[in-house]
């Protein structure tokens, strides 16, 4: 790599960050929760964040893509200036896939009806096309023979896989995870956890707030560890799980590894 592409010396190439706040500030009330937070993420790229509970990490996930106000700061999305209140987040917020720890599953639709509902709503696809996308996107969760199952007769780590499927129906251009298998009994994780890695490693722009080290360290490209509203220390999964900088950091991994 040429040295004039500074750090963009992935496969990337030239391709601009897919995500780039710049000194982000979330405050609740006098609460600062988020400070002189910068972060690049590139094309591609999986990301896990990591850190203890209360430093901000489901917080920074939100303002990507303005589910909380931005205080201060900018925040661009694939070229969208989220930080902007004049911008239609609505249609940045298309691109965006999210993934929470609890799926929300529309208890009274089946799995595709689930699967398909954005796309009908928002007139991305008409019903036709939608139900083929969503039986694609439940193949590629390993579900399409759960379409007619209605979220009561499935497993957590069922649901959760429909909810993946559910955020890419939306064809999005980054997926946020956070904490999306915490809430799952451990025997269903692996499932959810193998079709995070097909995602990334079909590409995917993917930032994962995670509780899982071995994930983290075997799936990242970089992780970024958070405590008390800042970024401690982010790097490559060796850098940060191996050789940790900061005694934060290691303090934490000292009790999580
Ligand atoms: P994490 O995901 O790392 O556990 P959070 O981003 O959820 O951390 O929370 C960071 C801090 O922000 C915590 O102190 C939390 O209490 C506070 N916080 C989060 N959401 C709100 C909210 N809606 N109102 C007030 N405080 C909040
Ligand atoms: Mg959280």
């Amino acid at each position: 790599m040429s040295e004039q592409n500074g750090a963009a010396t992935t496969d990337a190439g030239e391709a601009p960050p897919k995500v780039v706040v710049r000194g982000l500030r979330k405050a609740f009330g006098d609460n600062v929760v988020l400070e002189s937070i910068d972060l690049e993420i590139r094309t591609g790229e999986v990301v896990c964040v990591i850190g203890p509970s209360g430093s901000g990490k489901s917080t920074l996930l939100r303002c990507l893509n303005r589910l909380e106000d931005i205080t201060g700061g900018t925040v661009i999305v694939d070229g969208f200036d989220v930080s902007d209140p004049k911008i239609d987040i609505d249609h940045v917020r298309r691109h965006i896939g999210m993934v929470f720890q609890h799926f929300n599953l529309f208890p009274h639709m089946t799995a595709i009806e689930n699967v398909m509902l954005a796309p009908v709503e928002t007139g991305t696809a008409d019903k036709a096309e939608a139900r083929r996308r969503a039986i694609e996107q439940l193949t590629q969760v390993g579900l399409a023979d759960k379409a007619d199952a209605k979220p009561d007769n499935l497993s957590g780590g069922q649901k959760q896989r429909v909810a993946i499927a559910r955020a890419l129906a939306m064809k999005p251009d980054i997926m946020l995870f956070d904490e999306a298998t915490s809430a799952l009994d451990p025997e269903v994780v692996g499932d959810v956890l193998q079709v995070l890695r097909d995602l990334a490693k079909a590409g995917m722009t993917m930032v994962v707030v995670t509780h899982e080290m071995g994930f983290a360290r075997e799936v990242s490209d970089r992780v970024v560890f958070m405590a008390d509203g800042y970024i401690v220390e982010e790097g490559t999964p060796e850098q940060i799980f191996d050789h940790p900088q900061q005694q934060r950091t290691q303090d934490f991994l000292s009790k999580v590894l």
